[in-house]
């Protein structure tokens, strides 16, 4: 059911009808798997042109290189690396048999069998990474998928149903459309995996929904990701990594820094440096075709309240745009320059939610151990970042907090790592897909023990009636 209409689709049956053809398929050997990789990987290929202008056209502004690097390329990489590695991941391991049916032949091993069908949710901000990269671990595992895309970017949800359908069988893989009531609908079915990518909020819905028939989830959250700058650190060379990434899809990733920390005789320089950075990468100002508009009127709406909350707290707010009528401008399109909000009070909204939008809060700190403190105060971020050079303090700072994944001195780049796992802790998610783990996550570990040639539990008295001898020995053997 490759649909892209709003109507709710018949979807529990589809899935009824993909667990039917998974179940007969039987075994799903390595070629089809990497041809399964393939046709995602041509699906994608074939039609980078038409993604970019409906992703534009969802967007209401986006560029080109945004979707190539963020949607496209980030996807289609772990697509090839899961399609260069199935048959080593496939592999069966050989484990440690058990004593003393392993003297005589017996042995253990642990296959990894496919999970079945699994159910991904994806969200707004990077549509066709959220849906389509835990795929390629979910496809390398030799599972069927149901993707359900975001309502919020309809145009790319309905133009991936329809290369879906040109490429797959629709009981291999589906794309289902429709609104919160499908998604609702869509977290209730029985699933034999299901992975959710987006807030906290909609995570612990998706998994009491997923408890109530025992399915696993994956979850791929956000929160806020902090960024310590060290007294080591270049703060020019800061500044330009955090403007590229945090302007990057206007903040709204979810690995985007939120809070950055840095040493308070460095802020001044700090935010000189983000101000000459965003010139420099946005030079006609928040109008200029490089900058992603924020996605919907709700979330402007979001944006623009933590605005008026941090003015009338009288905060120190610094746009980074051209100038003042321009930004103000801009704004109205949904096209925001950055802005640098310093030290908001703690209790203030900014400063209490994810930012996910081109707002970056600014702390500063005499020690490090306080900001780390802050740092492990709050929920476990998704991304931690840190800059400098001080190889002990950088060992410190990861030895002394906890986070989804870290980037020393860039920031975002951690997640392109293919052969890495990718994944939250505590608020900021659970479980993780990318790399040898995303294969495993999608996999069910099925141990399998093959007796031997010869069965010792007669000779050895292990067949009742027991022997007090025998009750010795076993006593003995624990030590
Ligand atoms: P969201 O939580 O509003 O929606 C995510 C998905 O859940 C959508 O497909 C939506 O249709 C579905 N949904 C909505 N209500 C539902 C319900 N009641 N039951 C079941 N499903 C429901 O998130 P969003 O606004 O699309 O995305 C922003 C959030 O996602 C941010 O918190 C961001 O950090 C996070 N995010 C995380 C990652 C990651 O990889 N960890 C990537 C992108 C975004």
């Amino acid at each position: 059911m490759n649909t892209s209409d709003h109507a709710t689709p018949d979807i529990a049956h589809l899935l009824e009808r993909m667990k039917l053809a998974q179940q007969s398929q039987g075994f799903v050997p390595a070629a089809l798997r990497i041809d399964r990789l393939h046709r995602l990987m041509r699906l994608l290929q074939n039609n980078v042109e038409e993604f970019c202008s409906t992703l534009n056209a969802d967007f209401g502004q986006r560029s080109r290189e945004t979707t190539l690097m963020n949607d496209i390329l980030a996807t289609f990489s772990s697509m090839k690396y899961a399609r260069s590695q199935v048959p080593n991941w496939m592999r069966q391991d050989q484990r440690a048999g058990v004593f003393p049916f392993n003297l005589f032949g017996a042995r253990v091993e642990v296959r990894h069998d496919p999970k079945g069908v699994v159910g991904i949710l994806g969200t707004w901000n990077v549509p066709l990474f959220t849906s389509l990269a835990p795929l390629a671990s979910v496809l390398a595992a030799g599972n069927r998928a149901m993707i359900k895309p975001s309502e919020h970017t309809p145009q790319t949800a309905a133009l991936l149903a329809r290369l879906v359908a040109n490429f797959f069988d629709e009981d291999e893989l589906a794309v289902v459309n429709g609104g919160v009531e499908v998604s609702t609908a869509f977290s209730q079915l029985h699933f034999d995996h299901i992975v959710l990518t987006g807030s906290a909020r909609i995570g612990r819905s998706v998994m009491r929904a997923a408890a109530d028939k025992l399915v696993p989830v994956t979850l791929e959250l956000g929160g806020k990701s902090p960024v310590l700058i060290g007294k080591s650190a270049s703060i020019e060379k800061a500044a330009h990594r955090i403007v590229l990434g945090k302007t990057m899809n206007a903040g709204q990733i979810c690995v985007t820094p939120d809070t950055v920390y840095l040493p308070e005789n460095k802020l001044e320089e700090f935010i000189h440096a983000c101000i000459r950075e965003h010139q420099a990468m946005y030079p006609t100002g928040a109008q200029d075709a490089g900058v992603t508009s924020i996605i919907n009127a709700s979330h402007q709406q979001r944006l623009e309240k933590y605005l008026q909350e941090l003015a009338s707290r009288q905060v120190r707010v610094i746009a980074c745009g051209r100038h003042v009528t321009d930004t103000a401008e801009a704004i109205k399109q949904k096209c925001w320059p950055l802005h640098l909000v310093i030290s908001p009070p703690a209790d203030s909204s900014i400063a209490q939610d994810e930012i996910f939008g081109p707002l970056l809060q600014i702390e500063t700190y005499s020690d490090i151990r306080d900001a780390v403190g802050k740092i492990n105060a709050g929920d476990l971020p998704l991304a931690l970042y840190y800059f400098g050079h001080d190889a002990q303090e950088e060992r410190w700072v990861l030895d002394n907090t906890r986070s989804g994944g870290v980037t020393i001195n860039d920031v975002l780049i951690h997640v392109a790592a293919h052969d890495a796992p990718f994944g939250g802790v505590g608020a900021s998610g659970m479980g993780k897909y990318h790399g040898k783990e995303g294969f495993l996550e999608f996999s069910h570990a099925r141990t399998v023990y093959r007796s031997g040639w010869w069965d010792p539990r007669k000779t050895f008295g292990l067949v009742p009636p027991y022997s007090e001898k025998v009750f010795s020995q076993l006593r003995k053997s624990i030590r």
